[in-house]
């Protein structure tokens, strides 16, 4: 146990969040340190897959706003044709997918922290840290600064942490792809509990509905030689993102048209931290370990993951040896993850004379064997670090 132990953490997002409840299970006292002016999250969907949802439980976390995803489908974009039928209530009926609003995964969390004691200090940015005689200090945006013997960091993709923890890292690099992100009104659409890929030439969408369908969630893909910036709240032009789906079938082209307003982000590659503790006095979690691109949907369950084995790790043993334990137990996997997300952006973006074949071979296959797309993924979704 923890208790009465001092730990402080930079960042309220998902895995910040998360790690503040693990730790305040344990008896730890836990401040969390955030940049913004109200915890809040971005307009948009997330995909939680049964590994993070075992985590959820464990932490008590309230699972009414999560939305049971009935299945995941694969669609040729340009026919709308279904390709592959991943039934998750059929073959995984054990397990749950859930769709979730972030703002509202953020709220319950933050209620769930609160409720465990956690002080979370707001408008705290953390503008430096070094390492010192008793931890690590930080040196706040409002000029103030703070010494600390524990500190976790839970400080997003642009992690001031990571750079302490792994001077001289490789620079990230444009991955040639770019996001387009909407959410538009579910009125009138039906759109059923389930994720829809839509797979085309060089580009991609994914569509789920949100909070019941009252909402839907759209993320897109395009292969792109120009250079855009990585981050979430870079505005696009709706024109421009249906002309880049232009020739996707006339359903999707629907949802498209009624976007009113969409982000653009490039989506860059980074390697996954080399080290994840420093001294007994600093930890990494989430993406300011091991940022990934979308394409598995795992970025928010991974954070879950680290932020339990974390708490576990620290509760059993001295700050030193659970933290060199935590990233014993979670980096190979993190990696093999990231790696499985690199991967499956050319999947979906199948092109050229080989895409009609690479399609209907992809569909026979799903017709013989209509677990085994699913079954090819038991070593991410049924891990549970919970037990
Ligand atoms: P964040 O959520 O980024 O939180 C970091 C927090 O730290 C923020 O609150 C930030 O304000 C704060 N902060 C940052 N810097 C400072 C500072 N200097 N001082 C103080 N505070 C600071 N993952 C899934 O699991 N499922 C999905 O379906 C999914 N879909 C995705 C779709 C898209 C298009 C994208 C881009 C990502 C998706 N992800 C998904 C990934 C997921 O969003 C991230 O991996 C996850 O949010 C990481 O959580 P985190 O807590 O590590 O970081």
């Amino acid at each position: 146990m923890l208790i009465g132990q001092e730990i402080a953490i930079v960042g309220a997002g998902i895995g910040g969040l998360a790690m503040s409840i693990a730790l305040a299970q344990r008896g730890a006292s836990v401040r969390v340190f955030e940049q913004a002016d109200a915890i809040s999250e971005v307009g948009a969907g997330l995909q939680i897959s049964p590994n993070g949802l075992a985590v959820l439980r464990a932490l008590g976390v309230d699972l009414a706003h999560g939305v049971r995803s009935g299945a995941v489908r694969l669609l040729d974009g340009l026919s709308g044709r279904e390709i592959l039928h991943l039934d998750l209530l059929r073959h995984a009926p054990d397990q749950a997918f859930q769709l979730w609003h972030r703002a509202d995964l953020i709220e319950t969390l933050a209620a769930r922290a609160a409720e465990l004691g956690v002080e979370v200090a707001l408008s705290r940015a953390v503008v430096a840290a070094h390492q010192s005689h008793g931890g690590i200090t930080l040196e706040f945006g409002d000029g103030g600064s703070e010494e600390l013997a524990l500190l976790i960091g839970a400080d997003g993709l642009h992690s001031k942490l990571r750079g302490l923890l792994n001077p001289g890292q490789a620079a990230p690099f444009f991955t040639g792809h770019v996001a387009w992100r909407a959410l538009i009104s579910g009125a009138g659409l039906a759109h059923p509990a389930q994720a829809q890929v839509h797979m085309g030439p060089k580009r991609h969408v994914v569509t789920y509905p949100l909070r019941g369908g009252e909402l839907i969630n759209i993320v897109g893909v395009v292969e792109a030689a120009d250079w855009a910036e990585e981050g979430w709240h870079h505005a696009g032009d709706p024109l421009e993102m249906q002309r880049e789906f232009a020739g996707f079938a006339p359903g999707l082209r629907g949802l498209l048209g009624r976007v009113e307003t969409v982000n653009r982000w490039g989506l860059f590659r980074h390697p996954v931290a080399a080290n994840w503790h420093l001294a007994g006095a600093a930890a990494l979690l989430g993406d300011a370990a091991h940022p990934t691109l979308p394409f598995m949907a795992q970025g928010a369950n991974m954070a879950l993951e680290d932020a339990w084995v974390l708490g576990e790790c620290l509760a059993q043993r001295g700050a030193t040896e659970a933290l060199e334990a935590y990233q014993i137990k979670r980096r190979a996997r993190c990696v093999r993850i990231v790696e499985a997300a690199n991967r499956n952006a050319s999947a979906y973006h199948l092109s050229g004379p080989a895409r009609g074949p690479a399609l209907a071979a992809m569909r026979l296959g799903g017709q013989i064997a209509p677990k085994a797309p699913l079954k090819r993924f038991d070593w991410i979704y049924r891990y549970d670090v919970t037990t």
